[in-house]
Parts: structure tokens; sequence; C-alpha cells
């Protein structure tokens, strides 16, 4: 039987097949190198107690966006987005305090103008972005390309019919996977996502999706659990706890051997349920302009200046963040907002805090939810089986710090 390290060994070997050496250079450089120093200079940071500031920055750049998915946290057809001043300001920020990494999300970020002079222009970072990849031309690939920083990590959130119910408009998967292939073509090192609910998850959570997404040319799959926020929450869809505990298994089974990457950020290499945002690993930056918690708490009481030249003054002194760090790991291992969001709401009027999106009806919403099941499964957690998914999850986290 074929180890564990084999496996994962014949991925990377088709990665470097059907990748130009200059991109295998910058993420193995930007993204590898600099992630592995970065996140040890964090936890050195949190260890001596030093001033605060967090491993990566999430930074979703406009609330744009030209789906309209059910369940999705983004106001639709809200316009706030964060200036190209800002972005520089807040990547310069970060890089000051050694993180080269960052999540760039949306609404759709591809309709975000400027985007590709800020990869080309921070050439010392690695950008992953969050698309549907339905703007995703050969052209944009091409410049993707170029730039050489950015893997692209497309969210496929069923096949034809659920992909066209959950996102609200017509042919979708068809136009994702046309942006799948053109990012095959321009040879990048690009992922597939998906946020598991009811509705997807007898298609997604399979060997066939497994193989179909590595057939496309994928180097990582990602899971992500559907969490029933927004405007437009469906409570309803999601995931029970015996379907969380069955997506759990089915990583580490198919962790030994499948021909992609699967990453998830939910557990560490013990099994024990984390969240990014409580540990401090990972903050967000909305597209107002707010330091958030994490995307999904659309509440803050700190917003960046015209430059963003505030930034690390406001991550020093800012004592709603850290007493959400505080507060919510205290709380939960796993995610405060599925497992007790009447608590999550005590917890932020504890503070003065604004709402950052559009829609202005954020607060309300949470009040209106109630507990659903989420990842943290306590005595009952499932360690990885996987030896080099063990070493990687325990010496180098690869979720960096993306959203739960
Ligand atoms: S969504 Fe939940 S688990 Fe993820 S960072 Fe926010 S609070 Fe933590």
């Amino acid at each position: 039987m074929m180890s564990d390290w084999t496996s994962l060994g014949k991925v990377a070997c088709r990665v470097m097949r059907q990748t130009p050496a200059r991109l295998l250079w910058k993420f193995a450089w930007n993204f590898g190198w600099r992630n592995l120093w970065n996140m040890h200079a964090f936890e050195k940071r949190q260890k001596r107690g030093e001033e605060f500031y967090p491993a990566f920055n999430m930074i979703s750049v406009t609330e744009t966006c030209n789906l309209a998915c059910s369940g999705c946290w983004v106001t639709a057809g809200g316009k706030k987005r964060l200036s190209v001043k800002q972005i520089d300001g807040i990547i310069n920020d970060s890089k000051r305090h050694g993180s080269y990494f960052f999540g760039i999300l949306g609404g759709e970020p591809l309709m975000y103008d400027g985007l590709m002079d800020i990869f080309k222009k921070h050439k010392d970072c690695y950008f992953q972005l969050f698309t549907n990849a339905t703007m995703l031309t050969d052209e944009i690939a091409m410049q993707l390309r170029e730039a050489g920083n950015v893997t692209p990590l497309i969210s496929i959130e069923g096949l034809e019919d659920e992909s066209d119910r959950r996102r609200q408009r017509s042919e979708v998967y068809k136009r994702t996977l046309r942006g799948v292939r053109a990012c095959r073509k321009a040879g990048l090192i690009f992922g597939v996502a998906a946020s598991i609910c009811q509705s997807n998850y007898k298609e997604l959570v399979s060997r066939e999706h497994i193989e179909r997404v590595a057939k496309e040319g994928a180097a990582y799959l990602w899971y992500y659990i559907y969490r029933p926020v927004g405007a437009d929450a469906h409570p309803e869809n999601a995931l029970t706890k015996e379907q969380i505990r069955g997506l759990r298994e089915f990583l580490i089974e198919e962790r030994r051997d499948a021909p992609v990457v699967l990453v998830d950020v939910y557990w560490d290499e013990k099994g024990k349920a984390m969240c990014p945002g409580a540990t401090g690993m990972s903050h967000h930056v909305s597209p107002s302009g707010a330091l958030e918690f994490c995307p999904v708490i659309q509440m803050a009481t700190d917003f960046l200046n015209e430059d963003a030249s505030n930034m690390t003054e406001l991550y020093k002194k800012s004592d709603y963040l850290k007493s959400m760090r505080e507060d919510v790991a205290n709380a939960t291992r796993g995610c405060i907002l599925m497992d007790n969001p009447q608590l999550m709401v005590k917890l932020l009027e504890k503070h003065p805090v604004k709402e950052t999106t559009s829609r202005q009806t954020a607060m309300e919403e949470y009040k209106a939810m109630l507990s659903v099941a989420g990842h943290d499964m306590g005595e009952e957690a499932l360690p990885e089986k996987s030896a080099p998914y063990r070493w990687l999850k325990k010496n180098y986290f690869f979720g960096f710090g993306a959203y739960g």
C-alpha cells in the first residue's frame, strides 16, 4: 500500500509538472518559507506577551459581487470598498511585522479595479484570491501568471443544479469551470473550495468530487462548514452534528491517498477544534476599513484611516479585539457564532461596536440566531491519521488564519 508521504509526494509532482518554474519558486519562497518564519515570529510574540499583531490579515477589498449566494454574509448590492491607498497601507504594515501572506476576499475581488496592480506591486508577498471565478477569463489568468504571486481559491458550491440554486444565477457551475480551466491553462497553482451544507453534502463530500477537482488540475481542495449568517440565512441548511463528524472522518481517511491536498481550518493534528480569530492567528479588514475579529462577525470599534497608517496602533490598543480573543477562547474551542450566538451578542455588547455592513441589520440577525452544530467535538476529537498532515498541522498549520 502507498505510504501517506508517497501519495502527498505524487500531488506535489503533478503540481510541479503543470506549473512554470518561476511560479513554483514564488510559491516556495513567498508562501512557504516566509509563512514559516511568520508563524514562528507570531508564536514568539504571543509567548513573550509582546504587543499584539495577528500572523495574517484577511482583506475583503469590496462588498460588490456579481452573484447573490443564499447565506452569504456580504450585503447584496453593497458598494463599500477599501481604497488602493488603504490596501497598500495594510500590506506594508503587515510586512513590517513579517506577514507576507494575505487572503483577498470580497464580494467578488475580481470586481475591484486595480487589484492586479496591487499584486504586481507587492512582488515579495503571496495572495490567496477567494473568487467565484465567473470573471476569471484566460486574459485575467495570464495576468495572474505574470504577477506570479497569486493562488486563486475558486468556490464551487455544488454541481450544476445546486450551484445555480445556491448562487441564484444561471449556468454558474459551467462559468466557474471555465475559470478553473483558465487557471490550469495559465499554469497557476490554484485550489477549489466549498462551504458544506445539507444541500451539497452528498455531492461534494465524496471521493468523486476529490477526483473531479484533481482532474481539473487543482492543487488543493478546501472544505468549509456553512455558517447560517447574513440577511438571507438558512439555518435549516446547516450541518448536523453527525454530518460534521462525517466530514471530519471523510477528511482524515481521504488524506491518506487523495490526489489533491485537502485543507480545513477547523481541527489541529489531534482533531481538537480551533478558531483562527480566538487564537489571534488572523483578523479581518472589512471593505469599510474596520478591523474585525473575523469576516462573519461584522462589528468593530477600530477603523483604518485613509492610508491605514494607524493599523499597528489600532491592533495594539483595541480592547474589543483583545477581549473577543479572550472571551471567545474561554467560551468555546469551536465557533462562537454556531455554538452560542446569544453569548456572542452579549460579548459584542460589552463594547461600543459599530456595524460594518451596508445593510445595518447584522446585530438583529445575530440576536435572532439559534445555536447550530459546530466543529468542536470535545472528547470525541478524531486525530489525523495521515503522517504528513499530522506533521504539517503540528509544525506548519496551513489554514493560515483563513476564517472558519
Ligand atoms: S467563523 Fe467562527 S471559528 Fe471562524 S474565526 Fe469566526 S468565530 Fe472563529
